[in-house]
């Protein structure tokens, strides 16, 4: 089977690499030309574990190809994968003008059956537009083509992406005939084999599970936040009521970890973007509007509890910020709280020296105004504070006395409990973190 993913991004790539591991013949189309031509000079443009091998493998075995060609790929692919990108309107709604441009590509190259799946994260009504839009196109062109439709909406976190799509908690299928049905359980046969749970089901249910299942995450995400903040107000420890809480099989343990708040480039974007549709569709997700405002006022109250821990001040202090993706194992930097924290620091004076395993190009590229480091130590060097925003393995187990020599105060801010508050205050840290 051929097929063809459009958008080599995070999803586009890791679809493609993983069905070419599967043993299909995948094109990865971009309109990224130096993308393309990266990958054809086998560089991987992003951070992500495991990835580099298996393209290389693929392309070497020749189950894998990059294009800037959306026709001919189109043409020569029984499926097609939309996995482009979908960020945020100001007004919270999705810009699908990439979902749009794509379908219509693909309707003035279809020359036969096509099953055109969308990967992208898409609102409730979209598989809709995606057949009106490319009908439009074989119309416009005097072809009398017949195509499906369908939603395959990937759940993949980064950091962790290939096993999630190798072994995924679940596969969702959103089809609306019995062709497409059998091509994509065809070539999701391989996951049928490892007995991977699939829910087959209409287009407009399999694109608002995605929605529902990252805006559950997210309200799980910023219920433990509320909760810490309370914890701090009452003198009860956070850990422990996630601990009780999670134990109970009907909650789970799972994203029950108080920080700065969600980030990313899908839970802001995705909670804004459900809260949209539903509301244009005449029903208000009060749970998800409140969700989305306890974790715009999470990431504030980072920047207060900095100032507050480096004594009501930092005009003219420097902090020594440690991390700087919006999750450990990736190079993201979309939506990171980093970024806003960064800003609500320089705001107020305060310079930043920052050390981040692999997301410093992508950092340097929205944050200019920080000094990269190379290595935790250096960015604590002469720094009045030291502020853990993203929990990287390597941050676990620092040198402690080492740090307090390099800091000017030996001021903590760990927005991520990676450490312990007793061991902390008796190694002689003035220690702040979240919910304890
Ligand atoms: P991305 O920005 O990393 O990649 C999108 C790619 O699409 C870019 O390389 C861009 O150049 C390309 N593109 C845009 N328009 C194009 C066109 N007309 N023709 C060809 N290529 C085009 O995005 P991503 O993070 O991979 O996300 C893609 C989609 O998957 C989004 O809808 C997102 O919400 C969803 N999603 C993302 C994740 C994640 O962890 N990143 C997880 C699940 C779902």
């Amino acid at each position: 089977m051929n097929v063809c993913v459009i958008g080599t991004g995070y999803v586009g790539l890791v679809t493609g690499a993983c069905f070419a591991e599967f043993g299909v013949n995948v094109v990865c189309v971009d309109k990224q030309a130096d993308k393309i031509a990266a990958l054809e000079a086998g560089e991987i443009p992003i951070y992500e574990p495991g990835l580099d091998d298996l393209v290389e493998r693929n392309v070497r075995e020749q189950r894998l190809s990059f294009s800037t060609d959306t026709e001919s790929s189109v043409r020569d692919a029984l499926v097609v994968f939309i996995a482009v990108g979908t960020p945020p309107r100001d007004d919270g709604g999705t810009n699908l003008s990439a979902v749009e441009a794509v379908a219509r590509e693909i309707g003035r190259a279809m020359d036969g059956y096509k099953v055109v799946v969308t990967k992208s994260t898409v609102p409730v009504g979209t598989g809709k537009a995606l057949r009106r839009a490319i009908q439009e196109e074989l119309d416009a062109a005097g072809r009398d083509l017949h195509f499906s439709v369908a939603s395959n909406p990937e759940f993949l976190r980064e950091g962790a992406a290939i096993g999630d799509f190798m072994r995924p908690d679940r596969v969702v299928l959103g089809v609306e005939d019995e062709q497409a049905h059998a091509i994509l359980r065809d070539l999701f046969r391989p996951l049928f084999l490892i007995e991977t749970p699939f829910v087959m089901t209409n287009v407009e249910t399999a694109e608002l599970s995605k929605y529902a299942a990252n805006s559950f995450l997210a309200t799980k995400i910023s219920f433990i936040n509320e909760m810490a903040n309370l914890c701090e107000r009452v003198g009860a420890d956070v850990h422990a009521v996630a601990k009780a809480m999670g134990l109970d099989r009907r909650i789970g343990k799972k994203f029950l970890h108080p920080g700065p708040g969600y980030g990313g480039s899908c839970f802001p974007k995705d909670t804004r973007s459900a809260a949209h549709f539903a509301r244009e569709a005449g029903e208000t997700l009060e749970i998800v509007e409140s969700v989305i405002r306890v974790n715009e006022r999470q990431r504030l109250r980072m920047v207060e509890k900095i100032v507050e821990a480096m004594g009501g001040e930092v005009d003219g202090r420097t902090v020594g910020m440690l991390g700087l993706s919006f999750k450990p194992e990736t190079d993201d930097m979309r939506d990171a709280p980093a970024v806003e924290i960064v800003r609500g620091l320089r705001a107020r004076g305060a310079a930043v020296r920052a050390y981040d395993p692999v997301a410093m190009p992508a950092a340097a590229r929205v944050l200019p105004e920080i000094q990269m480091c190379k290595n935790a130590y250096e960015a604590c060097e002469g720094a009045d504070a030291m502020l853990l925003v993203t929990e990287w393995n390597q941050f676990r187990m620092l040198d402690l006395e080492r740090l307090r020599g390099l800091l000017r105060q030996p001021v903590v801010v760990d927005l991520r409990n990676v450490y312990e508050p007793g061991p902390m205050r008796a190694a002689g840290f003035r220690y702040t973190c979240v919910g304890r």
